[in-house]
């Protein structure tokens, strides 16, 4: 009896000294892309794979690796980098942009995108309130144009729904895109909307844009229209079935009053997809630090917006550069901590843009700076793409 039990336990030990040599000897692998051979190492060494959850965690972790860097070109490419807000469709529907195209007009499009080495891209649908009828039937005809991307990118890019979607297609060096909505309008006065565009991959709503609408009162609405109010009554119950279905609410544009009643009744992590620090820039589309805290509290996300209006008071008058990119991520870390901190850029979204950030091309020049000021490459990964994707994984699965 004692002598089977010792058989199993030098057993163990052996399976788990092998694992442990060829984890290292493939040590080098392990970077972004190195997922598979994470599976497979763990799978030629006889073990079943852990649950998913745990998958997950080891997807996280091996991303975050202690690789030392003393080149920020590299540690760019390396690292996965997501921006939470585009609005490039808009140009494809307004002045017809094209993804598959290197247009001199918009800030981004594929070529951008691969020679500034983004990995994941969250599109933005905006609603032309003016323009459209329905604004449910105009999110969905441009949500059919996001699509097109995928058909016309030779396989290049491809939409991912699902955590392991991203990790599978982003490991396989394609760019990832993923859908989301910029103003609940979109959501109409049927809250089951809300699942038929969770159905087409949609992963988060902006509650408002500039305006307010039958969910809430913007933020610019509240601020120079003097609108009082927060969340309606139907508002409340959009939470309620964004928090079932796993859809991301983003609180950018929304009034004080409707954040802080979002930050009471979301049972999840709340995200900001673009979004900047009221203390160092008093707009009101900025947000407060308290704000910025119970975002984090939520275990949430904060996108830092790339438009100087939102950055330097006075915006593009007195010249934006990364430094006041870097300005609001140092606050940020400093009140909340490093691990809230994401990209957002709102490119193409009729932003002007820092001096030295023109374009989707020069996003290394961003991981330069904050390699210079002394961020650890951890933290350049955490706020270049791992913290979205931790929150995205706990959201939406
Ligand atoms: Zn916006």
């Amino acid at each position: 009896m004692r002598k089977g039990k010792l058989n199993i336990l030098i057993k163990l030990f052996v399976s788990l000294a092998v694992i442990a040599a060829v984890v290292y000897m493939n040590r080098g692998n392990f970077k972004r892309g190195g997922i598979t051979e994470v599976h497979s190492v763990i799978n030629n060494a006889g073990m079943s794979l852990p649950q998913s959850e745990n998958n997950s965690e080891i997807k996280i972790t091996e991303m975050t690796d202690s690789t030392v860097y003393d080149d920020p070109v590299k540690l760019h490419f390396d690292a996965l980098l997501v921006d939470t807000h585009n609005d490039l469709v808009w140009q494809v529907y307004n002045k017809g942009a094209d993804f598959n195209v290197r247009n001199s007009f918009t800030h981004s499009d594929i070529f951008k995108f691969k020679e500034g080495g983004l990995d994941l891209q969250v599109f933005a649908v905006w609603i032309p309130l003016n323009k459209v009828k329905s604004s449910y039937d105009f999110t969905m005809s441009q949500i059919d144009r996001l699509k097109n991307f995928q058909t016309q990118s030779n396989g290049e890019f491809e939409y991912a729904k699902t955590y392991d979607d991203i990790i599978r297609i982003t490991g396989d060096k394609k760019i990832c895109g993923l859908l989301g909505i910029e103003g609940g309008t979109a959501v109409e006065s049927d809250i089951e909307n809300i699942q038929r565009f969770f159905d087409e991959g949609v992963r988060y709503i902006g509650l408002t844009w500039n305006n307010s609408n039958l969910i809430a009162t913007s933020a610019k609405d509240a601020v120079t229209g003097g609108k009082s109010g927060g969340l309606t009554e139907y508002g409340t119950e959009v939470i309620k079935k964004m928090n079932e279905t796993g859809m991301m609410i983003d609180v950018s544009h929304l009034s004080e009053a409707a954040f802080w009643d979002v930050i009471e009744k979301s049972s999840d992590p709340v995200i900001a997809s673009h979004s900047n620090c009221y203390s160092i820039n008093p707009h009101y589309r900025n947000l407060t630090d308290e704000q910025i805290k119970a975002i984090a509290k939520s275990n949430g996300y904060i996108g830092v917006n790339f438009y100087d209006e939102f950055l330097v008071q006075g915006g593009k008058k007195y010249g934006a550069t990364i430094d006041d990119i870097i300005s609001h991520i140092d606050h940020i870390k400093n009140i909340a901590g490093v691990d809230y901190i994401g990209i957002g850029s709102d490119f193409d979204g009729g932003i002007s843009t820092p001096s030295d950030l023109n374009d989707a091309t020069q996003y290394p020049e961003l991981t330069k700076k904050l390699f210079e000021k002394g961020y650890t490459p951890e933290e350049i990964k955490k706020i270049l793409g791992l913290n979205f994707l931790r929150v995205y994984k706990q959201v939406c699965g």
